[in-house]
């Protein structure tokens, strides 16, 4: 006998949407989006797409009306509600444009709750677009199905990360100087964040102020020196694979 294909097809278009999203409602878009469904799409009246609004979880929509610049749809079917996300916040240096990008789309993909940039003494960057990095988590997003997004937090100077840092949650500071090896310190229990360096390392200073909160751990990735958006996502990786969810199957 045939396998009953699945229902709604997995293929359909997906987009994150502001509003607020219950059964019946009308949506609007506008702009790229609706570029993207009418104009690169090619999608007509009738067409199903599914949205996801970060707060009600992923629905399907219908196409009511396909204009080259706004695009009507009314929501026909509640499909999954909004998933858990693993506690995990990925504390990085700012790098350069494209690989700061990177960073901020591969660590959607990869589970994490929170992306915030740390100002430390060697960072080269000094004006981070948090809004760009939230557009590339949305994409990546959309591609990769997740129904929350991450969390984006400004910028913040590393001693004023520190002084704050909250008493519930593991700090696993990545050193290239040594430390446990990250897939042992993810097994900790409770809320974690990874804190990457810049292009330069931590200075001396910083790594003994890191080294005095109380929840921090440092860790190494191996025996290599990474640069820091391949140390950011492998130790993401290796904290998902440990402590994550990465038991679950994909929720298509
Ligand atoms: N310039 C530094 C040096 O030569 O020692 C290297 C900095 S590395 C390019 C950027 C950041 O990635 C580091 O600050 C650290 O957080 C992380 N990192 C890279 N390799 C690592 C390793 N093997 N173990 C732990 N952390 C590592």
């Amino acid at each position: 006998m045939p396998a009953t294909p699945a229902w709604p097809p997995s293929s359909l278009p997906r987009l994150y949407v502001e509003q607020v999203l219950e059964q019946n409602a009308a949506v609007t878009l506008e702009g790229a989006p609706a570029n993207y469904l009418v104009n690169v799409l090619r999608l007509t009246a009738g067409a199903q797409v599914k949205l996801f609004d970060d707060r009600t979880g992923e629905w399907l929509a219908e196409i009511i009306e396909a204009g080259r610049k706004r695009v009507a749809l009314r929501i026909v079917a509640h499909l999954r509600e909004r998933e858990p996300v693993p506690d995990l916040w990925l504390l990085f240096a700012p790098i350069k444009r494209g690989r700061i990008d990177w960073i901020a789309e591969k660590a959607c993909e990869l589970g994490i709750a929170r992306l915030a940039p740390v100002l430390t003494r060697r960072t080269i960057v000094d004006r981070v677009n948090c809004e760009r990095l939230r557009a590339h988590m949305i994409e990546a997003a959309e591609q990769c199905e997740r129904t929350a997004l991450p969390q984006m937090s400004e910028p913040v100077k590393l001693e004023a990360l520190l002084q704050d840092w909250p008493a519930d949650r593991n700090l696993l500071f990545a050193d290239e100087q040594g430390g446990e090896p990250l897939a042992a310190a993810a097994a900790k229990p409770g809320p974690a964040a990874i804190l990457i360096g810049p292009e330069g390392g931590f200075t001396d200073e910083e790594r003994t102020a890191i080294r005095a909160v109380p929840q921090a751990v440092p860790v190494s990735l191996g025996p290599r020196i990474l640069r820091a958006d391949t140390a950011a996502i492998a130790a993401i990786s290796l904290w998902m694979a440990a402590a994550g969810d990465w038991g679950k199957a994909p929720t298509r």
